[in-house]
């Protein structure tokens, strides 16, 4: 038994309904309702149920009396998309209208809806049997309105109260039950969460009977333990494993700046990652409050995340993806986070479920905002969108581009968190005393694939930090540590060789000094 229905179509055929519609309008009316996700991601598909319990717990609403279902999914702005949809299919609205039949509405919300990997309408089976044109013409409404109509009533329970535990059918014939784990209601299968319940309404059904066949709106969310994440690139995606039709591909790993395994892509999940991955912990032997933390066996990339513990709060530099029990534990001794920062999409990881855990918000670029793969439920995210932001006293982020248009660094007591936006070389562990024109960084726009940066980025970098003193760097993984009195000039001293060697020896980086002191670049 699916409790999904249509996943995980490729993008192409999004468009493309789009696309058909506007001159053949086959669809008019559930475009209407969907036009919004046309400029969405094209990645991330979402599951489609959402489920929704409903109990006389106290955290559930009182009962609205005087007025139906329809009228609180309406003006619920979270599930305005479902709303629109489910208005278009009798079955359904005709049911949410009538005060005499009571029922539960799972409604997504609007981000889910949104991530969906193609329209409700789409069966991938009949894009491979019938072509591009399976949903045109006649016949192709038909199909369309059908595939429309299975996905609106697997939403829909026709029950309420509806009791934990109770195995009940959808309208379209799916099982399903919700059971309530640590305070959230989860519906299975797929470990669906209920976000929040809109509201429950009993309306009188006639002069005599003055109740009440209660109906409810929930909002639900998957659970992270079972969203898809990027093994290679460690990305969580708005996708339950329990879809059963997997995202076909990983854009971070799709962009030129990363890449796919010879193998090809692979999911994996926070759940599946527990028990054969273990977070540690490693304290900087030069400063007792900052610590590393890294999984085993590698996950991801194999970047680490830094915990920087300053007087007005802790601060997480950058991310991994896994998380477990002894990482949360030791935060929480230390007195939790105050804020997450994340340099750029590489490290975007798993970050809400971090938020989640510690209730922090998570700081992100601007710019990078188009490489966010989850809606954010809890409104953790912050956008920075300034060349600089103050985190807690004493902590700025720095945007210094580059890697990404909106890649930043870290400031904290004259120590620079560097992740990828200025990549440390082997040389950089050449003993002193180096010889002149000797390389500490390189400064690229893909790493794995090694594509440098051009000079202007290069020359934004520097115009980005040079207003700061620092006399260490931390790159992005183990053992990529930098210290010294003289490591501002060894970054301008990289960039400059970097700039002169990819063929700029007239480039106005090669002109700036430091400290008054030209910065030879003997090379
Ligand atoms: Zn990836
Ligand atoms: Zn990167």
């Amino acid at each position: 038994m699916k409790a999904q229905i249509l996943f995980g179509y490729p993008a192409a055929a999004i468009c493309l309904a789009l696309t058909a519609s506007a001159d053949s309008r086959p669809l008019s009316s559930f475009l209407k309702s969907l036009h919004i996700r046309g400029n969405q991601s094209p990645l991330t598909n979402l599951p489609n149920i959402a489920m929704p319990p409903i109990n006389d717990d106290k955290s559930s609403p009182e009962i609205s009396a005087g007025i139906i279902i329809s009228d609180v999914m309406g003006k619920t702005q979270d599930i305005a998309i479902f709303s629109g949809l489910s208005r278009d299919i009798d079955s359904v609205s005709d049911r949410l209208d009538d005060a005499s039949q009571n029922a539960t509405v799972l409604a997504p919300d609007n981000g889910a809806m949104r991530n969906l990997p193609r329209k409700p309408w789409e069966d991938p089976k009949e894009y491979s049997a019938l072509g591009d044109d399976a949903y045109k013409g006649e016949a192709g409404e038909d199909r369309a309105h059908r595939n429309m109509r299975r996905f609106v009533e697997a939403h829909i329970v026709p029950e309420s109260p509806w009791k934990e535990h109770h195995k009940v059918q959808t309208l379209n014939g799916n099982t399903i039950w919700y059971e309530s784990t640590g305070g959230k209601k989860m519906i299975q299968p797929g470990n669906i969460e209920v976000l929040s319940i809109a509201d429950k309404v009993a309306k009188p059904l006639a002069s005599q009977q003055p109740i009440s066949r209660p109906s409810t709106a929930m909002i639900t969310v998957v659970d992270g333990q079972d969203l898809l994440i990027c093994n290679t690139c460690g990305t969580q995606f708005d996708v339950s494993l329990q879809s059963g039709s997997p995202l076909k591909s990983c854009r971070i790993c799709e962009d030129p700046r990363q890449y796919v395994p010879p193998g090809g892509q692979v999911w994996t999940t926070l759940g599946q990652l527990k028990g054969k991955h273990e977070n540690f912990l490693e304290q900087d032997p030069t400063d007792e409050k900052i610590l590393f933390i890294t999984t085993e066996p590698k996950c991801g990339i194999g970047e680490r995340a830094i915990l920087l513990q300053t007087p007005n709060g802790n601060v997480l530099w950058d991310l991994i993806a896994f998380i477990d029990q002894k990482t949360i534990d030791f935060i929480t001794s230390k007195g939790g986070l105050s804020a997450i920062v994340i340099s750029h999409p590489h490290f975007y990881t798993t970050h809400l479920e971090w938020a989640k855990i510690f209730n922090c918000p998570v700081y992100v670029a601007t710019e990078d905002k188009q490489w966010l793969n989850r809606f954010d439920h809890l409104k953790a995210r912050r956008f920075i969108k300034g060349p600089i932001e103050t985190i807690v006293p004493g902590v700025t982020a720095i945007k210094v581009g580059g890697h990404f248009d909106g890649s930043m660094v870290l400031h904290w007591e004259k120590k620079l968190f560097i992740a990828d936006s200025m990549y440390t070389v082997p040389s950089a562990g050449t003993p002193s005393p180096r010889q002149p024109g000797t390389s500490s960084y390189s400064f690229m726009w893909s790493i794995p694939n090694m594509i440098p940066l051009p000079p202007s980025k290069i020359e934004g970098i520097w115009k980005a930090l040079q207003p700061f003193e620092f006399e260490a760097t931390y790159g992005g993984f183990t053992g990529q540590d930098v210290r010294g009195s003289d490591v501002k000039k060894r970054v301008l001293e990289s960039m400059q060789i970097q700039v002169k060697s990819s063929g700029h020896p007239e480039h106005s980086l090669l002109l700036e000094k430091l400290e008054g002191v030209m910065v030879a670049v003997e090379w």
